[in-house]
């Protein structure tokens, strides 16, 4: 079998390129504002970054090359995206933030012809910005999406939709919304979901408050949304009816690898900046850094970091290649959440006091990090389903040698 992990020059020179846009224009605006995305100028800030990414040939590495993108597989998105997460605010200059990064994905493998003009065209081009709905309000859907409880049901023309979501991201500003909603059989029946496209100015579709959750960089928040007898025509069903839990998998496997990617570049600024203060600071005869205990907080954290990318790594071939990947994600998604919040915290650490003080980025870094151990799955959904999987197939062995 060959292996062979090197990347083409192009996709060099753009990890290149994208390191320099990040670290010099990116970076010192997330530090003038502590990570905190609205109080940067939340879409204003946007338009201006994204601007600016586009004149470095740095935007939309992921996008369709039709609508300006640059077309890249998941293989070769792992290194540009871990240098855009290098800053809170490099994914939103590079439009390759959740939940717009997942959904120009789905998109370009889903939409109709009219869809992909009317929906994905603006939104690869960070025209408008997305928002994706799926989870409710107990008893409805979260970690078990099957529990889904938002109906659409049948009306002239089209579908009538009557639900409630939340911890909807960016929704506040969106200029559309890609809704999950059951259309056949009843909440905790594993089929009977479909996709529909709604524009937000749509009657009947509500933002409700923000959810005040720990994390700071993401734009439009975490919202709650309302639909009340919000009608769409049937134009609006992505895909198939009955079949939106097929095409959820569609974006959940690629979005939980490209949140690995980018959240892994946060976690390394945080181990880069843990190891230049222990190199400098100076205690008990020596340099930090020259501490056993030090050194080896260094060493799990460089573990962790090439752990990840090679789980990383693997997802990526098996989804390049066309597969389900669902174990390899669900692996890679796993190690990766719990990684990531290591790497941070050992960072936080060895920089001492100051490794929770706003003058370095770390506590910001932690306050990001540490959810993704709950969305795109919680860690114990997915072990939960690897373990299911080996357990199903240890069955089968033992039956088929009875
Ligand atoms: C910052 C953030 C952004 C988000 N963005 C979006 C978005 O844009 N769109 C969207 O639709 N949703 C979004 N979500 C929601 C997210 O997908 C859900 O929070 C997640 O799926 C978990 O669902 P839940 O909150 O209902 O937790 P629950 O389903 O109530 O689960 C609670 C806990 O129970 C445990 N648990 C659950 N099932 C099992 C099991 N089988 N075995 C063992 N333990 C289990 C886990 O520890 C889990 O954390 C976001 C969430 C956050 C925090």
């Amino acid at each position: 079998m060959a292996v062979d992990l090197s990347h083409s020059d192009e996709v060099r020179e753009l990890v290149e390129r994208t390191r320099d846009f990040i670290r010099g224009v990116v970076v010192p605006l997330d530090d003038a504002h502590d990570g905190d995305i609205a109080a940067a100028g939340g879409d204003a800030l946007r338009r201006d970054l994204q601007q600016q990414a586009k004149a470095a040939g740095v935007f939309a590495p992921h996008g369709p090359v039709e609508f300006g993108g640059l077309g890249l597989g998941m293989s070769d998105r792992a290194p540009v995206f871990e240098e855009a997460g290098y800053s809170l605010f490099g994914p939103t200059a590079l439009n390759i933030a959740a939940p717009d990064e997942g959904n120009v994905h789905m998109l370009a493998h889903i939409a109709d012809p009219a869809q992909r003009e009317q929906f994905l065209a603006p939104l690869a081009r960070g025209d408008v910005r997305s928002a994706f709905a799926m989870t409710e309000p107990a008893p409805g859907a979260g970690s078990d999406p099957t529990a889904l409880r938002t109906r659409a049901v049948r009306a002239e023309g089209g579908w009538r939709i009557n639900g409630h979501k939340w911890f909807i991201t960016g929704a506040d500003g969106a200029a559309f919304f890609i809704i999950m909603a059951r259309t056949s059989g009843e909440p905790g029946e594993r089929g009977g979901a479909t996709m529909f496209l709604a524009p937000a100015d749509t009657p009947g579709l509500r933002v409700g408050r923000h959810i005040d959750t720990m994390d700071k960089s993401m734009l439009g928040g975490h919202c709650e949304v309302f639909f009340d007898d919000l009608l769409v025509p049937d134009s609006a069903v992505l895909g198939e009816v009955d079949r939106g839990f097929d095409y959820a998998q569609v974006r959940l496997g690629p979005a939980r690898m490209t949140h690995v990617m980018r959240w892994l570049g946060a976690a390394r600024r945080g181990h880069d900046m843990a190891v230049a203060r222990v190199v400098e600071r100076e205690g008990f005869g020596a340099r930090l850094a020259d501490l056993g205990m030090i050194q080896q907080m260094i060493a799990d954290n460089e573990i962790d970091i090439a752990a990840t990318r090679a789980l990383l790594t693997r997802a990526c071939w098996e989804l390049d290649r066309g597969e389900h990947a669902a174990n390899a994600t669900s692996i890679a998604k796993t190690f990766a959440a719990e990684a990531i919040v290591r790497i941070v915290d050992r960072s936080m650490q060895m920089c001492g006091g100051l490794g929770v003080a706003a003058d370095l980025p770390l506590a910001r870094l932690y306050r990001e990090v540490r959810p993704f151990r709950i969305y795109d799955g919680p860690s114990e959904v997915h072990r939960w389903a690897i373990a299911k999987r080996v357990v199903s197939a240890a069955k089968r062995a033992r039956r088929e040698a009875e």
